[in-house]
């Protein structure tokens, strides 16, 4: 089934230049980018976004990280999006991701681990929301 998922390229990715290099890995995948923006995100949109973590030891450094810079905010489209993206990021913990995942060829630890995707279909139609309108997705 052709889905949507929301992803994010994370400061750490941007900050090393890496957003080429990652849209790459998504598009050798199979995944389509149908939207796409460079956004500095405030603390309120950051705290709004990771809310489910909000009890978690490490929430504010979790806000703090991905509000240290830039990050691009997408809509991947493609069979099985949600599953798929998943798969291609690798686990969260980089010292645990597959060979050839984003995480495992990118990420340098498991906070500035480089990329978001969304875990269900509710969840990535709620955060496609929460940063971008209809018109902006062109697939
Ligand atoms: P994901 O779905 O693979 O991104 O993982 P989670 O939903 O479990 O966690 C959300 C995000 O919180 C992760 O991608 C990390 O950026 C961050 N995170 C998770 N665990 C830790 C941790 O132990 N320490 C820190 N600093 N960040 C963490």
């Amino acid at each position: 089934m052709t889905e949507h998922t929301f992803s994010i390229l994370k400061p750490d990715a941007t900050r090393r230049n890496l957003t080429g290099a990652v849209n790459a890995v998504i598009e050798a995948a199979g995944l389509r980018i149908v939207a796409q923006k460079r956004i500095h995100m405030t603390t309120a949109q950051a705290g709004k976004f990771y809310e489910v973590h909000s009890e978690r030891p490490f929430f504010g450094e979790l806000v703090e990280f991905m509000t240290s810079g830039p990050v691009v905010v997408q809509v991947l489209e493609g069979e099985n999006a949600v599953a798929r993206y998943r798969e291609v990021m690798g686990a969260t913990n980089p010292a645990n991701a597959d060979e050839g995942t984003i995480r495992k060829l990118f990420a340098e630890s498991v906070g500035e681990n480089t990329v978001h995707g969304s875990d269900s279909q509710d969840n990535a139609a709620l955060e496609i929301a929460q940063f971008f309108s209809g018109l902006e997705i062109v697939g």
